[in-house]
């Protein structure tokens, strides 16, 4: 026969609940708020200020696959469709292989979808170009991926200008080429 738990009102002892916090109310730093004075929130400026925003953590290698060897620089990608506008940035740090293939995905879904809001056009689509091929020129220095054990880089696929989406790009391009022509040709006339 089992015994049965206790029932808390039958008036036998009812063993202390270990979890249940003792003293919630006894707080060792708490102080009495000064009387005329609100409680002010305890330390509350000064709480857990670390790790510091400003401090530059070591590299913990390559996010995705875990080499040590990884360049912390983002990739982003811009769509931006009449009034919509979306910006995309995957953080590293990645390694070489991980950052080439993703700057390959990115820059090819900017290349294709990124044009078609004017701001999108002259501003964002330039700079998101421009800044996956700082990126892309930091993780081609890198030395070939080493992956920490079990996990796997990812695959760099073709070269952007393997990818049939990205040709979408010469439709805005010969567009603004029309424009500066005709606008160079409205000068001159
Ligand atoms: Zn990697």
């Amino acid at each position: 026969m089992t015994t049965p738990p206790p029932n808390p009102y039958s008036g036998a002892p009812v063993l202390p609940n270990p979890y249940a916090g003792a003293h919630p109310t006894q707080n060792p730093y708490a102080q009495p708020p000064a009387p005329g004075h609100p409680p002010m929130p305890q330390h509350q400026q000064y709480a857990a200020p670390y790790p510091h925003p400003h401090a530059q953590a070591p590299a913990p290698g390559c996010r995705n696959c875990g080499a040590p060897e990884a360049a912390n620089i983002a990739v982003r990608a811009h769509v931006g469709v009449l009034i919509m506008m979306r910006f995309h940035t995957l953080k590293g740090p990645f390694c070489r292989q991980c950052g080439r293939s993703l700057v390959r995905t990115m820059t090819t879904k900017t290349l294709f979808q990124g044009w078609w809001s004017p701001l999108s056009l002259v501003v964002f689509t330039p700079f998101t170009l421009l800044w996956n091929l700082i990126a892309s020129i930091k993780f081609g220095k890198l030395p070939p991926s080493e992956p920490a054990p079990g996990r796997q880089p990812l695959d760099e696929g073709p070269p952007v200008y393997a990818r049939p989406l990205a040709y979408v790009a010469i439709v805005p391009l010969l567009w603004a080429t029309w424009v500066v022509a005709n606008v160079i040709a409205d000068l001159t006339a």
